[in-house]
């Protein structure tokens, strides 16, 4: 994508405070978009992302929507829509994890899981589709998982998310394919962030392992090449979706995963 290909147009980035979802918000910033963040944090930290972001050049706004609760989620991009004048490009990314078999896995966190990983997904693609239909031109980047094309035990909710995520993905593709507007998926494999960096320290402490230990085996039992995915690959993947050489690729699940659902 050539420098500053997305001048004029406006992205909301779900859960972008943090991770892969501000990374794929500074590389839109850095493409020319507008980007209304989103996320927890504390106003300090938010005021730093959101002057980053600006110093590349971009109208930068953030909205404290919890994903939790679908009024918000709608309020969220009216607001992107008031302030920018659109939502062109919707990344639904927020996402959180709670690994616990399932007769033991707590029904609050599936609940909580569901809401934040899938519904959030629905109830914002649902308050943007009309405005993207009605200027021709929207691009729906969801970001899945490898989880979204295959299981691991001990991730019921996830893996529950994260498929229905692939199927939500397929289903507004086909609703807008006669349209300027494309739905597809991003299927991550492991990527270092505050998510999965709380899982490395939780096998550290149940296995006896030093916290390098856990990581090389975390990422190395999943991953065929032993890498971590970056944030940084991941806004490339988002970039090439949000172009014009992306416009007929529709409701695709595509890994970046180290290998990982090659296997
Ligand atoms: P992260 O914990 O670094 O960031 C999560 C973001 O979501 C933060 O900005 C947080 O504030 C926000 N968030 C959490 N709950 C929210 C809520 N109720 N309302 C609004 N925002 C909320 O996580 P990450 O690893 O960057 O994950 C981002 C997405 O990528 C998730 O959907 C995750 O499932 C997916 N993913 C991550 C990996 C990985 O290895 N890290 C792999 C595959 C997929």
């Amino acid at each position: 994508m050539g420098d500053r290909a997305l001048a004029g147009r406006t992205a909301v980035v779900t859960g972008s405070t943090s991770g892969i979802g501000l990374g794929i918000a500074t590389g839109l910033a850095r493409a020319g978009a507008n980007v209304m963040l989103n996320g927890f944090g504390d106003a300090a930290e938010i005021g730093r992302i959101k002057r980053e972001l600006a110093a590349l050049g971009a109208r930068v706004a953030h909205h404290g929507a919890d994903m939790t609760r679908p009024a918000e989620v709608a309020a969220m991009i009216e607001a992107a829509e008031a302030e920018f004048g659109a939502v062109d490009i919707l990344v639904n990314n927020a996402g959180i994890q709670h690994v616990a078999p399932v007769r033991d896995f707590p029904a609050e966190q599936w609940e909580r899981i569901l809401s934040i990983n899938l519904s959030s997904a629905f109830y914002a693609s649902k308050a943007a589709l009309p405005g993207m239909v009605a200027r021709n031109w929207g691009r729906i980047v969801n970001i899945a998982s490898a989880h979204g094309l295959v299981a691991s035990p001990n991730k019921s909710a996830y893996v529950a998310a994260k498929h229905g995520l692939v199927g939500l993905t397929k289903v507004v593709a086909l609703e807008t394919a006669k349209t300027g507007v494309t739905c597809n998926a991003i299927c991550p494999g492991w990527v270092l962030t505050p998510l999965v960096d709380k899982q490395i320290r939780a096998r550290a402490a149940a296995e006896g392992k030093t916290y390098e230990a856990a990581r090389l085996e975390l990422v190395g039992e999943k991953h065929p090449s032993k890498e971590f995915v970056t944030p940084e690959q991941l806004a490339e993947l988002a970039l090439f979706l949000c172009s014009a050489g992306a416009a007929q690729m529709r409701g695709q699940a595509l890994a970046m995963d180290g290998g990982w659902t090659a296997q």
